[in-house]
C-alpha cells in the first residue's frame, strides 16, 4: 500500500521530470495579477496578505509581510485594522494565526490542499497514547511538551494545556532552555531532527536522547527514562533529501563554497554546513556574504530561486543538485486560487475560512503566547 510519504516522492520526481525544479514555473498572467491588485485596492487595510517564504515567486510579492512561520505568528497576531488575514502557507500556519487573531477577525488559506506532512506525522490520538504510556513510568508533571509550530491545532492545545510551549526553527533552542527551567525532560513533536539538532547545540549528550515512534511504540521504558529530551520520529521529506554526499560535491566542485541548511536537515547534514538556520536565517545569512560569493542552500527550491534572483553579484544554487527538494504543499497556492479568495472576501460561508475550536483555540494559544513572550 502507497504511504504518504510515496506520494510526496512521487509528486517530486514528476516536478523532476518536467524540469521544475531547474526552474520552478511562474505564473505572471497580467489578468490574474490585475485581479488580485483590484482586490488589494478595494480592501486597503482592511485586508493583510502573510506570505511565506517557500511560497511561489509570483505569489510572494503580494505579501504586506514575508517571511518564516515565526515572523508570520507574530505579524498575524498584531493587526488591528484588518478584518480579513489571507495566509498564503500551508494549513497549520493558518490556523496559528487563526489561534493568534482576534475573534472578529478572518483567516483564509487560499488553497486548503495545502497541508504539511511533516504535521501529519503526528496525531492527537498518537501523541496522548505517548503520553499515557510515558505517564505509566514517569511523573509527567516534569515532562514539558515542546511542540514544533508544524503541528495541527489540537497537539498545540495539548502542549498548552500541559504547561508546554510551541517554537520554530528560529527559537527552538529558547524553547528547549524555558522547558528545562520547568521540568526535567522535554517531550519534542513532530520532527526528530530540528530536535537532534537543537539538542546538539544545547550540548545534551546523545545517551540523553530518546526517540518515540509512534508507529512502533517502544516496550522498554529504560531510554525514556534516561533521556532528557524525547524526539518523535517525524520528518520532513523536502529538507531530508539534503546529503553529505551532496556537502562533499559542492566543496570540491567549488572550492571557498559557503554552505547553508535548515535544521530540518538530517544531523550530519547540519554538521557538515557553514551555517544552520531558519528561512529567515538563510534570508540574512545570504545578504551578509560579500558579492562573489558562491553559495549553496539546503531548503526549499522556491526561496533558494528567489534569493538567486535578489543577488545577481552571487553565485547561489540549491545544494542537492537534482533532488528536487520542492514542498509540493507550499507550491499549491497559485495566483488563481489568491484571486479567487480576495474576490469572495465577507461572503457568508467563504469556503477557505479557517475555523478552530474555541476551547481547542484557547489552550493552543497558551502554548503560542508563551512562545512570542521567549525572550
Ligand atoms: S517544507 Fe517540509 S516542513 Fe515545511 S511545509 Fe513543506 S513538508 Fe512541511
Amino acid at each position: 500500500m502507497a504511504t504518504l510519504t510515496d506520494d510526496i516522492r512521487t509528486s517530486a520526481a514528476q516536478f523532476r521530470e518536467f524540469g521544475a525544479c531547474e526552474r520552478p514555473p511562474r505564473d505572471e498572467d497580467p489578468a490574474l495579477i490585475a485581479r488580485i491588485r483590484a482586490q488589494v485596492d478595494r480592501w486597503g487595510e482592511r485586508l493583510v496578505i502573510l506570505a511565506h517564504h517557500y511560497q511561489r515567486k509570483e505569489v510572494v510579492p503580494f505579501g504586506n509581510f514575508i517571511g518564516d512561520s515565526y515572523y508570520l505568528s507574530k505579524m498575524a497576531a498584531q493587526q488591528e485594522k484588518a478584518e480579513h488575514i489571507v495566509f498564503c502557507g500551508v494549513h497549520f500556519m493558518a490556523e496559528s494565526a487563526r489561534i493568534l487573531c482576534r475573534p472578529e477577525q478572518h483567516v483564509y488559506l487560499p488553497n486548503l490542499r495545502a497541508g504539511c506532512p511533516m504535521a501529519d506525522m503526528a496525531d492527537d490520538v498518537q501523541v496522548d497514547d505517548a503520553w499515557e504510556w510515558l505517564g505509566g513510568f514517569l511523573d509527567t508533571e516534569t515532562v514539558i511538551p515542546v511542540s514544533y509550530m508544524n503541528s495541527a491545532a489540537n497537539l498545540k492545545a495539548f502542549t498548552g494545556a500541559n504547561g508546554g510551549l510551541i517554537c520554530t526553527s528560529s527559537n527552538a533552542d529558547k524553547a528547549f532552555a524555558w522547558a528545562f527551567e520547568r521540568g526535567e525532560k522535554v517531550f519534542f513533536f513532530p520532527d526528530e531532527h530540528l530536535g537532534t539538532n537543537t539538542a546538539n547545540k544545547m550540548g545534551i549528550a546523545r545517551d540523553r536522547r530518546a526517540i518515540y515512534d509512534p508507529l512502533h511504540a517502544p516496550d522498554d521504558p529504560g531510554p525514556y527514562e534516561r533521556a532528557q529530551v524525547i524526539l518523535w520520529k517525524g520528518f520532513c521529506h523536502v529538507h531530508t533529501n539534503f546529503t553529505v554526499a551532496h556537502i562533499e560535491s559542492a566543496r570540491r566542485d567549488y572550492p571557498g563554497i559557503k554552505i547553508v541548511v535548515h535544521p530540518e536537515c538530517t544531523e550530519d547534514v547540519v554538521n557538515a554546513a557553514d551555517a544552520c538556520g531558519s528561512t529567515a536565517f538563510i534570508d540574512k545569512y545570504v545578504k551578509a556574504q560579500p558579492a562573489g560569493s558562491i553559495i549553496a542552500i539546503g531548503t526549499e527550491i522556491n526561496l533558494t530561486s528567489r534569493l538567486a534572483d535578489e543577488h545577481p553579484d552571487k553565485t547561489i544554487f540549491e545544494l542537492s543538485g537534482q533532488n528536487c527538494p520542492l514542498c509540493v504543499n507550499m507550491f499549491r497556492t497559485t495566483l488563481e486560487d489568491l484571486a479567487s479568495c480576495l474576490e469572495h472576501l465577507g461572503d457568508r460561508g467563504h469556503d477557505k475560512q479557517i475555523f478552530v475550536r474555541p476551547d481547542v483555540a484557547r489552550d493552543a494559544k497558551l502554548a503560542l503566547n508563551r512562545m512570542l513572550e521567549l525572550k
